[in-house]
């Protein structure tokens, strides 16, 4: 199991939940944030930290789309370990439903220079001892313009 950001998430990102996770496996996107669902311990420390409960687990009802999303995106977005600024108007949108369509592929824009090597947490299979810290290293990607 793994936590995942869903449609509330989008022009918020108040970022809240990012200062809480202890493996760092939060992605920026331009207008939201995601989860490494093979990154994410499962802790559930963060889903409580959300301003407007965009976090759930990824065995609620109908979450197929939103986990496929954090799949995908946190393969392309850089990672992001400290809360950084708000959206000027995250308030105004934070109680609106229907933002799906708003969804921006785009990484967050604000990041620039060489990609970071990171430590990153591998699923083993099931028996061969859960959660570990693997020797292996994932580039993260980055824009490479500002
Ligand atoms: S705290 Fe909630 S709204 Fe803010 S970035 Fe995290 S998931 Fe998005
Ligand atoms: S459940 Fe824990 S490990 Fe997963 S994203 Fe939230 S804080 Fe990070």
């Amino acid at each position: 199991m793994a936590y995942v950001v869903t449609e509330a998430c989008i022009k918020c990102k108040y970022q809240d939940c990012v200062e809480v996770c202890p493996v760092d496996c939060f992605y920026e996107g331009e207008n939201m944030l995601v989860i490494h669902p093979d990154e994410c311990i499962d802790c559930g420390v963060c889903e409580p930290e959300c301003p407007v409960e965009a976090i759930v687990p990824d065995t609620e009802p109908d979450i197929e789309k939103w986990a496929e999303i954090n799949r995908e995106y946190s393969e392309k977005w850089p990672n992001i370990t400290k809360k950084g600024e708000t959206p000027p108007d995250a308030d105004e949108w934070k109680d609106k439903t229907g933002k799906a369509e708003l969804f921006s592929p785009e990484p967050a824009k604000r990041w620039g220079g060489p990609p970071p090597i990171r430590a990153r947490l591998e699923r083993r299979p099931a028996g061969a001892g859960g959660w570990a810290l693997s020797s292996f290293f994932s580039m993260n990607l980055r824009p490479s313009v500002l």
